[in-house]
């Protein structure tokens, strides 16, 4: 039973304040009781732009009072804003869906037979708003969702028994909130339709991203931030059948809906079906609903559906059908055009007929795709089982907590993992029972098995919207081996919660050693800091006896010297323990300084550790992406805070307080040459900057540090080749590097390469900063390989003239102090647990390093 609306509330509701028709043009009649948007708002759709909790309390409300929808709270945002789904379906429907889902999981399950289709409903996951600032969206699911609620029409009726429709509104609310308040504290009274208003403006970072400045409709397949968290969670409970993804696009465009590009935009593993028939059917709907208002629109000439975390192309790798949709943006409530006015109504109107037609079209295939579902999985397993490839062998001898983190992610997208029956030795990589994995690839999920540890070289088009590349198993350089043997399987695992273990140790009167190797030993480095233990740190490699037996320590190791600590030593004990336990990271007890082998724990190449004390510039021109992966990074993973320094109050900032700045990719137009001096003069100090792909380009041009870039071969008076016109975007597109991947060969005696047992890791690039090797022979700490290609797309000519005669990492040496430039950006998306530690080693031990001066 529902709550009976209030009667001062009834008496509101039942004032027509606004007439709305120009959206719900013949859906009506409505139902009275349930209040429109306009009636609950108490503006009309489209004056204002609409808070993220107004339109939860608008779903709450309609959940209360109709037996028609119930909500779903599947996560919180990073700034505690609730995630929600409107479940909406006929009364008998939404009484038993649990059965009903039930029902549907034998599509997925393709264990069970398939029963007769035509009696269960077709699931359609309307989702909308990902990118804060592409806002008509959130405001046509409120127009949506009372439609399908409130409507008497006997069509609307109808959909309610074939379709259990679930409504995202706002996929992105944190970004979307942003936006909101700008564009509402910027509203002119009457409006202001000139682009050059501030209205339109938007001030860094926009609305786009989230909470950390991270693109949601990239973090489908990764999977680092809590909403997608949540809606993958979701996601696997209920494997809608259709997805919708709405998005904004430039002022002067129409509208988009797909088909996409017909080359780029497939995904090799996907059936055909998917991007053919199925995208034909639902166009034939979008255009025939859209052409009754008017609306212009264009499709297959754009966008690019084969990286696989967009909102648009994950549920595709589920057996559903996703959809892409594009407005024409009046970013602000009117602005002006080529073709005169386009406003935030007109927006809401396109998105709220593309719901409505995505609903018809879902339901006039719905048994088509309730088969569809089903074939796909089977075809899944069939495809499977014809591969020669049996399984994925992976694990790290060295790193349990980075192995854990990449089976937590193959675990969010319900990919079987299990422990391995024994050790085993492929190609040259010993993989051990109990530190390595194996996942079959013959399971419904072998398409996400692909997507994970499948690696291309040939491509069918170059120029691709995102990455070209996601073989994740790489992003967490991780040791992995196709195993094309048949093998038994030990335990399945189910969580991972018990896969790190620590063992207890003594307390020490003499030292504690901590290994470098572990992904949170920075972490738990930065935990001791914080505690006032003083640490260094091993240059060298060395055994010694450790509790119980003899242990190889390598570089990078933390040492403890218990004699020298201002604390007591049962504190320091308590300290040390609590910080293994909480970070799960091995530390050893000592009671010699007298090393088996290397170096003694009193030898000078331990070196003392200082804190770090880092500030991050940020603002106008600087890569948000970029800015909030390491501000994220320190957050989360190091829990360590930043200081996020506007470039425009640079000038008065006292950099005496820092002793690391970290600038990521930008223009820094704002710095100008005092300024330039300042930060040069302050590393020359003995401080360390650390600079990350544009802002290692910049370093150098600006003549911070006598580096160089790779020239461009001279053309000697070569005459310009003519080329047609028409294919001018898709050469020049071709010669961008968007997204691959790449192995180099690091410097593991570097303490930039500290942590780190094998010297070829895999590096992730996305841009054309080719840097010049070091003219210091021991200052070019990573260097692509000869053979350095790994996985995407890049033109022979990058790899030959530039990538491969290029550096990934240098070290410039400036007075008492050093420039760290990057070349690829090691902590991309979030994702990059493999090459993370590159630079939490820039952090913690920057400070330590000073290239030695060679005579020419
Ligand atoms: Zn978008």
């Amino acid at each position: 039973m529902k709550k009976i609306l209030p009667y001062f509330l009834i008496f509101l509701f039942s004032t027509t304040l606004f007439s709305q028709d120009y959206f719900y043009g013949t859906q009506g009649p409505f139902d009275p009781k349930i209040p429109s948007p306009e009636q609950f708002l108490g503006y009309p759709i489209g004056q204002y732009h609409t808070r993220h909790d107004k339109t939860v309390a608008y779903f709450k409300t309609l959940a209360s009072l109709s037996d028609k929808a119930t909500l779903t709270v599947y996560g919180k945002t990073h700034e505690k804003r609730e995630l929600i789904i409107l479940n909406i379906s006929n009364e008998e429907n939404i009484n038993t869906l649990e059965d009903l889902r039930q029902k549907h999981l034998q599509l997925v399950d393709v264990k069970s037979p398939l029963s007769d289709v035509s009696q269960i409903p077709v699931f359609i996951n309307l989702a909308y708003n990902v990118h804060g600032n592409e806002p008509s969206s959130a405001e046509a699911a409120m127009l949506t969702a009372y439609t399908l609620i409130a409507s008497k029409n006997k069509d609307i009726i109808s959909y309610l028994d074939d379709a259990v429709i679930f409504i995202d509104p706002t996929i992105n609310p944190d970004g979307r909130d942003r936006h909101t308040q700008w564009a509402n504290s910027r509203r002119g009274n009457p409006l202001v339709a000139d682009k050059y208003d501030i209205e339109h403006n938007e001030a860094w970072p926009r609305g786009r991203t989230n909470h950390y400045w991270f693109d949601l409709n990239r973090d489908w397949l990764l999977a680092v931030h809590p909403e997608s968290q949540g809606k993958l969670n979701w996601y696997h409970q209920w494997y809608p059948n259709v997805v919708t993804d709405f998005h904004e696009m430039g002022t002067n465009s129409t509208y988009f809906f797909e088909p996409m590009k017909p080359i780029a935009s497939k995904d090799p593993i996907m059936p055909k079906e998917n991007y053919t028939t199925l995208n034909e059917l639902f166009a034939k709907q979008f255009s025939s609903d859209l052409n009754k208002i008017g609306s212009l629109y264009f499709t297959k000439e754009a966008f690019d559906g084969t990286y696989p975390g967009y909102g648009s192309s994950y549920p595709d790798l589920q057996g559903a059908l996703a959809l892409l949709f594009e407005q024409a943006s009046s970013r602000g409530h009117v602005q002006e055009t080529d073709m005169g006015k386009i406003t935030f109504k007109f927006t809401i109107r396109n998105q709220y007929i593309s719901s409505f037609a995505t609903i018809k079209a879902s339901i006039d295939n719905k048994d088509y795709l309730n088969e569809y579902k089903h074939r796909f999985f089977t075809s899944a397993i069939k495809t499977a089982e014809k591969s020669s490839v049996k399984g994925y062998v992976f694990g790290d001898d060295y790193d349990k907590n980075r192995t854990k983190e990449f089976i937590d992610l193959l675990l969010k997208h319900k990919i079987n993992v299990y422990q391995l029956d024994k050790s085993i030795k492929l190609n040259n990589t010993s993989f051990k029972k109990g530190n390595a994995f194996i996942v079959p690839t013959k399971q419904p999920q072998y398409r996400m098995v692909q997507t994970m540890f499948e690696t291309y070289n040939t491509y069918r088009d170059s120029v691709y919207y995102d990455a070209s590349a996601w073989s994740t198993v790489n992003f967490y350089n991780m040791p992995y081996n196709k195993v094309t043997s048949s093998f038994k399987t030990g335990a399945k695992i189910i969580n991972t919660n018990d896969l790190v273990n620590i063992d207890d140790f003594a307390s020490s009167k003499y030292a504690y050693l901590i290994p470098w190797d572990d992904y949170y030993a920075p972490a738990m480095l930065y935990y001791l800091q914080q505690h006032k233990v003083k640490l260094k740190v091993a240059f060298k490699p060395f055994s010694i006896q450790a509790t119980k037996e003899k242990h190889q320590f390598n570089r990078g190791t933390l040492l403890i010297p218990v004699s020298l600590q201002s604390i007591d030593s049962n504190k320091l004990y308590e300290i040390v323990k609590t910080a293994s336990k909480e970070f799960k990271v091995q530390a050893y007890a000592v009671n010699t300084g007298y090393s088996k082998q290397g170096i003694d724990l009193g030898s000078r190449n331990f070196r003392t550790l200082k804190k770090p004390k880092p500030l991050l510039l940020v603002g106008d021109g600087v890569s948000s992406y970029e800015a909030g992966e390491i501000w994220h990074l320190l957050d989360t993973k190091l829990k360590m805070p930043i200081a996020k320094v506007p470039l425009r109050i640079f000038k008065k900032v006292n950099l005496k307080r820092y002793n690391t700045l970290v600038m990521v990719s930008g223009s820094y137009k704002q710095l100008d040459s005092l300024q330039r001096q300042k930060i040069k003069n302050w590393v020359a100090k003995g401080n360390t900057l650390i600079t990350i792909r544009e802002a290692s380009a910049w370093a150098i041009k600006n003549k911070l540090v006598k580096e160089s870039l790779l020239k461009k071969e001279k053309d000697s008076g070569k005459t310009v080749k003519r080329l047609p016109y028409g294919d001018a975007a898709e050469h020049i597109g071709k010669k961008r590097v968007g997204g691959a991947i790449f192995n180099v060969d690091l410097d593991l005696s570097n303490p930039l390469g500290f942590g780190y047992h094998r010297k070829i890791i895999p590096v992730y690039r996305n841009s054309n900063v080719w840097l010049s090797p070091s003219k210091n022979p021991y200052a070019t700490v990573s260097k692509y390989t000869k053979n350095p290609h790994v996985d995407g797309f890049i033109t022979s000519e990058n790899l030959n003239t530039y990538l491969k005669k290029s550096a990934s990492l240098i070290i410039s040496k400036i007075g008492n102090g050093r420039v760290i430039l990057f070349a690829d950006n090691p902590n991309f998306r979030g994702a990059w647990y493999g090459t993370n530690k590159l630079f939490f080693n820039a952090l913690f031990f920057g400070s330590e390093i000073s290239i030695p001066k060679v005579d020419k």
